[in-house]
Order: structure tokens, then sequence, then C-alpha cells
């Protein structure tokens, strides 16, 4: 059976790194819900999208049984990438996931969350085990202040 893993990008970060060209960018968090919110709304509309191709008839009864596969495949990891998607509240990447769960089959073995160590508190961490992530790919630039700056992270201060 093959399998399927799903990248979830979130384009928002602390600092724009100056050597970075990653469809990335520093904005309000007033811009967070709105993007997650568009997120869910295409995961859920990829059912839709899926059933206008001809590819499973009764994809939405199926979602959560055995007998149906995308593309003859499962679901099994999903990778939250960016930008920095640890900056996002954990209700949030929540949502990311519960709209994922409702739409493919399959169990989610492998949720990996990427974040800035910066960004990193017991409480937050705890809700991104409750939220499913049993999985974080920590990020960071450099261990040296003369690179720091170079990057536009650290203004020697
Ligand atoms: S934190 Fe990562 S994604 Fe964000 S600007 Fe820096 S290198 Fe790019």
């Amino acid at each position: 059976m093959r399998k399927l893993g799903i990248y979830v990008q979130v384009p928002f970060c602390q600092t724009k790194c100056t050597y970075c060209n990653f469809h990335t960018g520093v904005v309000a968090s007033s811009r967070f819900a709105p993007y997650v919110e568009a997120v869910c709304r295409e995961i859920r509309e990829h059912r839709d999208l899926l059933r206008a191709a001809g590819v499973g008839e009764d994809l939405a009864e199926k979602a959560h049984s055995q007998e149906w596969r995308c593309h003859e495949a499962v679901l099994d990891t999903v990778y939250i990438g960016g930008g920095t998607p640890s900056l996002l509240d954990p209700a949030h990447l929540q949502n990311i996931l519960d709209a994922i769960r409702e739409t493919f089959a399959g169990s989610l073995e492998e949720v990996t969350l990427e974040a800035d160590p910066e960004t990193v508190e017991a409480e937050k961490a705890a809700a991104w085990v409750r939220a499913g992530i049993n999985r974080v790919s920590f990020g960071l630039q450099s261990f040296a202040d003369k690179e720091l700056i170079a990057a536009g992270l650290f203004t020697g201060d």
C-alpha cells in the first residue's frame, strides 16, 4: 500500500533572514488566523476537487474507512513547515490537523512541526502534543554571532 505525506507551509517568520529565498515574510499576528482558515478550507475542498476529477465517488463517506484511498495511498505523515509554524497559536495547528484527519484516510504516524527554539514554551509544547504533533524539527541559523549578524538576525548588542 502506498503511503501519502502532506506538507503544509506556514509562510510567517519572526525575522526575514537576508539569505532566504523561501516565500515567507514577517506579518502582523492578526494575519495568522485568516491564513489558517484558508488552509483548512483548501484541505476540506480537496475532497470536492477529487470528486470533480472522478476520483472516489463517495469520498466523503469513505474518508475514514479502509476502503478509501487517495490515489491508492493512505496518509501517514504530515509535515508543517515554513516559515516558522511554531509562531502559530497551538489551536491553529490543531485546526489544520483536524481538517486533514477529516479529509484523508489513514492514521497519522508522524506529525512534524518545524520550530524556532525561541518560540517554544512548555505550555505550547504540551498543546502541540495534545494536537497530535509527535516530532519537532528545530531550525537555527548559527551559534556564531558573526554569522547571525550577516544573516540579519542579530545586531551584536
Ligand atoms: S527563519 Fe527560515 S524560513 Fe524564515 S526567513 Fe529565516 S531562513 Fe527563511
